[in-house]
């Protein structure tokens, strides 16, 4: 019997996650039509992916990118119409004969795309992790009221999918289930000395140990902010008390996460660090496809390691939790000020260890308050951008 075509788009394929998603579908002509593409400004690398793919929309950042790649492509004899702005994002991400919309656009830019892919009702692979963090119970609300799927790509969440009972809508208690066990690699300065970090490059926050990913998500993981955003992205996804989510250090990334059951069980998700797993997962679920990624070799590896998280080395996972436990708009601050904070120390203006003193002042800075529509959320992330902004411009006068 062969399956159906799905038609996909894909948010952000100039990315990390992009390039990796368009990497399976590849492997699989029979299975996947790519309807879309986006990317802010690597115009080269969309212009032969649409080569490549043919999709009948291509998305970039501006309307001078946009005529641009529609006259190179217009030249190589593709007929790919392409467009610009945060519309046309929501556009493509709701296309009628769309089925499936990769969301893999970074930060707090991805939210308004992946929200409309979720009201259309598709079925959506989430990596943009942050539009959760920010918008939890609206993008949740969204997904139940409009009949979406919502699939998570993090790799994180894909395990705790792949370890959950198959339906756990009446809740993770009523399915036996105890605590979920999100691992971390603990990243690259997991055993620098303390008094080192302050001095650390971006070159050396974004050379992860085993993972290669976009730069923004790279200085998380040196952080620990990602597990943060992480723990408030589980909470959403799987409805998980937020005392039921711990974070273990697990430097080797090979268990992806866990699900501890009331009767003392483990199920973990195992397998090589390459995004592709999950990626090919989300895919083709329930069915399984070949992600060209390579088997894991258990006896090469030999030793599995697990520790507890250091939060004095680590502060961010502190905040994080502290965030969740608060509500209301504390994680969309939390979340705008660590893109501002993460953007300044890529740029060279804000050291590592200022990265969780300014998110610290901006969630005091910000007033607390309710969440309850989208524009609440956007305007808890315009609050926090800016109190985060003046704090960065202090650092900055400070050491002029
Ligand atoms: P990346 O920086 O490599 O790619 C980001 C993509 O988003 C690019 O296509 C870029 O053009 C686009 N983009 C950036 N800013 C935009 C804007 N303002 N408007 C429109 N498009 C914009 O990032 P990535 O590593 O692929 O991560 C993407 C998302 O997936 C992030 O939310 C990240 O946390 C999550 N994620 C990534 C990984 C990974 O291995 N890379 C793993 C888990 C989760
Ligand atoms: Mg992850």
């Amino acid at each position: 019997m062969s399956t159906p075509l799905q038609r996909l788009v894909v948010l952000g394929a100039t990315g990390s996650i992009g390039v990796n998603t368009l990497d399976v579908v590849a492997r699989h002509p029979d299975r996947f039509e790519v309807l879309a593409l986006s990317g802010l400004h690597k115009i080269d690398r969309l212009f032969e992916q649409c080569l490549r793919f043919r999709p009948r929309f291509a998305v970039v950042g501006s309307a001078t990118m946009a005529s641009r790649l529609e006259q190179m492509l217009a030249m190589a004899g593709a007929d790919t119409s392409v467009m610009a702005g945060i519309e046309s994002l929501e556009r493509i991400a709701s296309l009628p004969e769309a089925d499936t919309v990769m969301a893999a656009i970074v930060g707090a830019a991805g939210l308004r795309p992946a929200l409309a892919a979720a009201k259309a009702g598709k079925k959506v692979l989430l990596a943009n992790k942050e539009a959760l963090v920010m918008a939890g119970a609206v993008f949740m609300k969204v997904v139940r009221q409009n009949g979406a799927i919502l699939l998570p790509i993090d790799s994180e969440h894909n395990a705790i999918f792949q370890s959950l009972p198959y339906d756990y809508s009446s809740g993770l208690e009523n399915k036996g289930v105890r605590r979920i066990l999100l691992t971390a690699s603990g990243g690259p300065f997991r055993q620098l000395p303390l008094e080192a970090l302050a001095a650390v490059t971006p070159e050396q926050a974004c050379a992860h140990p085993n993972w290669v990913m976009g730069r923004k998500i790279s200085v998380d993981s040196a952080t620990m902010m990602n597990k943060g955003l992480e723990v408030i992205e589980a909470h959403w996804l799987f409805d998980a008390p937020r005392q039921s989510i711990e974070v273990v250090i697990h430097p080797q990334s090979v268990v992806h996460s866990m699900v501890e059951y009331a009767d003392g069980s483990v199920i973990a998700q195992l397998g090589n660090p390459d995004m592709r797993t999950p990626i090919a997962h989300a895919l083709a679920y329930p069915e399984r496809i070949e992600a060209g990624v390579e088997p894991l070799d258990l006896c090469r590896i030999g030793t599995l390691n697990f520790e507890r998280p250091d939060l004095v080395r680590f502060p961010c996972l502190g905040l994080a939790y502290a965030a969740l436990e608060r509500g209301g708009n504390a994680p969309a601050v939390l979340n705008a000020a660590n893109e501002i904070a993460v953007e300044a120390f890529l740029k060279g203006d804000l050291g590592f260890t200022r990265i969780p003193a300014v998110i610290e002042q901006t969630l005091a800075d910000v007033p607390w308050t309710e969440v309850a529509t989208l524009q609440d959320v956007l305007a808890a992330d315009a609050a926090g951008r800016t109190s985060a902004q003046h704090l960065v411009a202090a650092d900055r006068r400070r050491q002029a």
